[in-house]
């Protein structure tokens, strides 16, 4: 599938997931946050849920959080045009409480269709829930950031990043320095052949992560489709 396609594949996501009814978070959301930036980038960024200010405008880390995120992103020269942000979930759970099960495991084909479609090398994984979900593992995010580790993702064998959420390092400044470190690691891993090619070439099976697949979703409105760059 060539990169026009792909991005036309995407805009249909999006478009079904604007109408999704898959969990009850459809009753109490205002907007379907799909999640945007570059449909053919390198690198993607999975948080864990739309907030506030992100269910009312329709798009992915535009809070304080997000702030941080394009500071961090900043430090690496780059710019939120450069990748493609993305949640676990998309839609806003009341009060922002923790994702339930039943919403996770409901959005998740959309995260891992939208992986799938944007074909990154590498993903950052934002917070607990999203580096559980892409790692396939319980393992919590204090132990295993910073640590690149290579997992199949919507069919795609990717290197993930597990990374601090933004939110948490503007609760505790201390994180965003580690948060800065690990987000220096980046560029390096983009610039690496993607882990199922090395794979290929020494001949072994990669770390396939079971269940390591991930997904995503999409809206509807006309001036939404420039979402994706
Ligand atoms: N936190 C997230 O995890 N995602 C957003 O889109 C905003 C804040």
């Amino acid at each position: 599938m060539d990169r026009a396609e792909r991005r036309e594949r995407l805009v249909e996501l999006y478009k079904e997931a604007s109408e999704c009814r898959l969990c009850p978070l459809s009753e109490t959301r205002g907007s379907v946050v799909f999640g945007n930036g570059n449909a053919d980038a390198d690198l993607m960024f999975i948080g864990e849920a739309p907030g506030a200010e992100e269910d009312r405008q329709g798009l992915p880390f535009v809070g304080r959080a997000g702030g941080l995120l394009d500071e961090l992103l900043g430090g690496i020269d780059l710019t939120r045009k450069d990748v493609f942000v993305a949640n676990v979930l998309k839609c806003r759970p009341p009060g922002n409480r923790d994702p339930q099960p039943i919403e996770i495991e409901s959005c998740r084909p959309y995260l891992e269709k939208q992986v799938e479609l944007i074909q990154p090398r590498v993903i950052g994984t934002l917070g607990n829930f999203a580096t559980k979900l892409i790692t396939a593992s319980n393992t919590g995010i204090t132990r295993v950031r910073g640590t690149p580790q290579v997992r199949t993702v919507g069919g795609r064998t990717v290197f993930v990043v597990p990374l601090f959420h933004p939110a948490a390092a503007l609760r505790t400044p201390s994180l965003a320095e580690t948060l800065r470190e690990d987000f220096a690691k980046l560029p390096g891993l983009i610039a690496q052949p993607p882990p199922g090619e090395i794979a290929e070439e020494r001949d072994e099976i990669p770390d396939r992560g079971d269940g390591a697949t991930v997904a995503a979703t999409a809206g509807s409105e006309a001036s939404q489709l420039d979402l994706f760059g």
